[in-house]
């Protein structure tokens, strides 16, 4: 069941890489150290048992996908290759140029149309899961809306899979694609599925600065970049002021007057730091007056030293002159593009400079929520025969998310832990014959689906989705965003009360229900987005603590790093629905470490 085509799943927009510890590289990776990075970089909020298991299949999903045809780079021996990612110290993540979400997705799309011809499996394209519907506590089908006509439909089974995305787009602004939302998951929560740590966000370090209101998306600019990049902004702000004013060109501006902030404060990480690490220095030198754009919201990533550093290399093997820096620099960019093309080419396509030349400007964007449905080992919710996987879950990367994990975690979900414990489920339903839609619950659901569209389309109100959904991103980005209080965590709660109550009430929709009508899909989206919202607010005031992403300005230490409670906030957050998100019920599921010891984050 898909809204567009599987292969607009956001997933296609992966850029870096999907990581494995297979130990190509021979620098000491194994099973437990990519188990270890990952608790570690979640900040210690994740479920230590399902981290294991990851990185257990982790070497599998590359061989799975390999044998899928999945053109993975490889070296110059014919090897598969490696670089690295932020928060670890080893080459694992395995990458298809700036591609490889593209790649691995076409490498399962391209399995499942083998299904599909076989007759083993029915897809439905342009179909939007609108609602679960539950037979006896199970969940025994959905409700969908054929987005071309508008027609709703039953679909039985003896058990529902949500494998919908991420929710980075209730910021409105986010990497994600224009169609990721929560509506399914929301949808399941409605109906009993626990929603485990809203407020778990990853604020991406590399993105393409917002150059104003009219946006709708923002771009990331791989985190595979950091690799060679090197972060910096002016040691003075004069130099900051005369670059934003246009008088001083960055390249023109000695060594000794950058502030490689990264490498300053954490020596042992330098631009390698976690996301969640570098967003927020990037966020602190901005907002002590050292941003490089006119809106003062950006930083340099900078590739003018590895272009030398490689065209030396290049230079020294073909036994040419190391020291003409016009051929060593050209060298040097072929290398560079070699590696990174295709994301150079994007940046300058969007930003109208060329980044071989002249530094990139990055600032950080919403781009991944470690938050999501709550599912035990199994990966099943709170309500029998409800899965969920990939980004919808609250997955295993606890408070925040190493790069180039999502994918290993959806893949190993989809391809390495679903078809074993959903045949377990299954099991027991051996003797079940098919599931009739003709029942009431399926009546009932159906009939909730048509009058929310009802309302909605008959609504007389004079404004447009995107009027709320923009209004709803600002209050979230700039209340619950990179550093979070307790004051205006309560302000926002209220603000998206206000907002939703007057959604309902001045919401404006073009078109019929009968008819393709994106504004009216979106509004069903949005519609959830403002309820997911007051939930992301109160979890995050009630987690009084500093983890990963989510910063409580309360709770920081003397230099400004996040100050974990672990005496007090060792837990995963459940929330159960309660009818409005103020009533919602928090459930804790304590977080039990056995192999690994509990210690402070240091990246130094
Ligand atoms: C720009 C960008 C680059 C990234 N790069 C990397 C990377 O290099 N490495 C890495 O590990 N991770 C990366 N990530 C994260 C990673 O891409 C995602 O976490 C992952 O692709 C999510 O996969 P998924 O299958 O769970 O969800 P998606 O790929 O979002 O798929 C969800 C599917 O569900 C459908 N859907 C949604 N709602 C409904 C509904 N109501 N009814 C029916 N269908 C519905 C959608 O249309 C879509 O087809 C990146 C993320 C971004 C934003």
């Amino acid at each position: 069941m898909f809204p567009g085509s599987p292969r607009r799943a956001h997933s296609i927009a992966a850029q870096g890489g999907i990581n494995a510890a297979k130990n190509y590289q021979g620098d000491g990776d194994s099973v437990h150290r990519l188990f270890y990075d990952t608790v570690k970089g979640g900040d210690y909020r994740s479920r230590e048992a399902n981290v294991y298991r990851l990185a257990e299949v982790s070497a599998n999903i590359i061989d799975q996908c390999v044998a899928q045809g999945v053109p993975f780079a490889r070296d110059y021996g014919g090897l598969l290759d490696n670089r690295s990612f932020g928060g670890v110290l080893v080459s694992r993540t395995f990458y298809a140029k700036g591609q490889t979400g593209q790649q691995l997705l076409l490498g399962a799309y391209s399995a499942m149309n083998r299904q599909i011809a076989r007759g083993k499996i029915q897809m439905f394209n342009r179909h939007e899961m609108m609602d679960l519907v539950k037979v006896d506590g199970k969940a025994r089908g959905i409700i969908t809306r054929n987005l071309i006509n508008g027609n709703i439909e039953r679909h039985s089974a003896h058990a529902v899979v949500i494998a919908s995305g991420g929710y980075g787009n209730l910021f409105y602004l986010s990497t994600n694609a224009m169609g990721s939302n929560v509506s399914a998951s929301w949808k399941i929560h409605k109906k009993g599925a626990y929603f485990a740590n809203p407020c778990f966000t990853q604020i991406h370090p590399t993105c393409i600065p917002v150059s104003g209101d009219h946006q709708s998306k923002l771009t990331l600019m791989s985190e595979s970049l950091r690799n060679d990049g090197r972060i910096w902004v002016p040691k003075l702000k004069s130099d900051s002021i005369a670059i934003r004013e246009g008088r001083l060109k960055p390249v023109d501006l000695d060594e000794d007057k950058r502030d490689y902030y990264l490498e300053r404060r954490y020596p042992a990480f330098g631009n390698l730091v976690p996301r969640d690490v570098a967003s927020r220095a990037a966020k602190e030198r901005c907002d002590s007056g050292f941003g490089i754009n006119k809106t003062g919201e950006a930083v340099f990533l900078d590739f003018a030293s590895a272009i030398i550093r490689y065209g030396k290399e290049k230079a020294h093997l073909k036994g040419l002159d190391e020291d003409n820096l016009s051929l060593v620099k050209d060298l040097g960019k072929e290398v560079i593009k070699s590696k990174y093309g295709n994301l150079f080419q994007m940046y300058e396509k969007i930003v109208d400079q060329n980044p071989y030349e002249t530094p990139m400007m990055i600032y950080p964007a919403v781009h991944y929520t470690m938050g999501g449905v709550w599912v035990d080992y199994n990966l099943m919710t709170t309500i029998p025969g409800c899965f969920a996987v990939g980004e919808a879950n609250f997955s295993d990367h606890g408070a925040n998310r190493l790069g180039a994990s999502a994918l290993m975690q959806g893949l190993a979900d989809g391809y390495f832990v679903l078809p074993y414990t959903i045949g377990d489920y299954l099991a027991d339903d051996i003797r079940t014959g098919s599931i009739s839609t003709e029942s009431k619950e399926f009546e009932e659901a159906e009939k909730s689906v048509k009058n929310k569209i009802e309302l909605l389309v008959n609504n007389k109100g004079t404004k447009s989705v995107d009027y709320f959904h923009k209004k709803l991103g600002k209050i979230i980005w700039n209340k619950c965003g990179m550093s979070r209080n307790a004051k205006e965590l309560n302000e926002a709660i209220e603000e998206i009360q206000m907002l939703r109550e007057d959604f309902y009430k001045n919401i404006s929709i073009p078109g019929s229900e009968n008819s393709f009508n994106e504004p009216l899909a979106k509004a069903v989206r949005v519609s959830d987005f403002l309820e997911l919202g007051e939930l992301f607010a109160k979890d995050a005031l009630e987690r009084t603590e500093s983890c990963g992403g989510h910063f409580r300005e309360e709770s920081q230490t003397k230099e400004g790093e996040a100050l974990r409670d672990d005496e007090n906030f060792t837990f995963v957050s459940a929330w159960e629905n309660k009818g409005e998100p103020s009533n919602a019920i928090l459930h804790k599921e304590e977080l039990i470490y056995e192999n690994i010891e509990l210690k402070t984050r240091s990246y130094k």
